[in-house]
């Protein structure tokens, strides 16, 4: 079924030049980027955004890693977009990453892991929603 999920480039892979290396390996897996902006998340946007988060003790420095720089929201398209994406950027500790994965070839740490991607097809509507409006994103 084709689906849509949200993605973003963190500012560990933005500063290292990394967007088109990373999106690289989206369209290779598949996906199509059928929204992207490049933007400065505010510290209020970052809470938001990670507001399930708000109790882990990673939280604060989360949110100051996420507006320590530039960032890449897009929106993917494609065949289980979600899972597909989640795939293709391997686990959240890039230790435990497959060969072959986006954290694995690029991310710093467990907090530097160069790319977010939704969770499920329902998060990925919230988030969608909450850096595009509708006639930002054209298949
Ligand atoms: P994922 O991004 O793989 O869905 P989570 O939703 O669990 O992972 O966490 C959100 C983000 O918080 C991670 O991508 C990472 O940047 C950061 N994070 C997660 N766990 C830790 C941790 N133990 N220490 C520092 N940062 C973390
Ligand atoms: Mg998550």
């Amino acid at each position: 079924m084709t689906e849509q999920t949200f993605s973003i480039i963190k500012p560990d892979a933005t500063r290292r030049n990394l967007t088109g290396s990373v999106n690289a390996m989206l369209e290779g897996a598949g996906l199509r980027i059928v929204a992207q902006k490049r933007i400065h998340m505010s510290q209020a946007q970052a809470e938001s955004f990670y507001g399930v988060h708000k109790e882990r003790p990673f939280f604060g420095s989360l949110v100051a890693f996420m507006t320590s720089g530039p960032v890449v929201v897009q929106v993917l398209e494609g065949e289980n977009a979600v899972l597909k994406n989640r795939e293709v950027m391997g686990a959240t500790n890039p230790e435990q990453a497959d060969e072959g994965t986006i954290r694995k070839a690029f991310a710093e740490s467990i907090e530097a892991n160069s790319v977010h991607g939704s969770d499920s097809p329902e998060n990925a509507a919230i988030e969608i929603a909450y850096f595009f409006s509708g006639t930002e994103i054209v298949g």
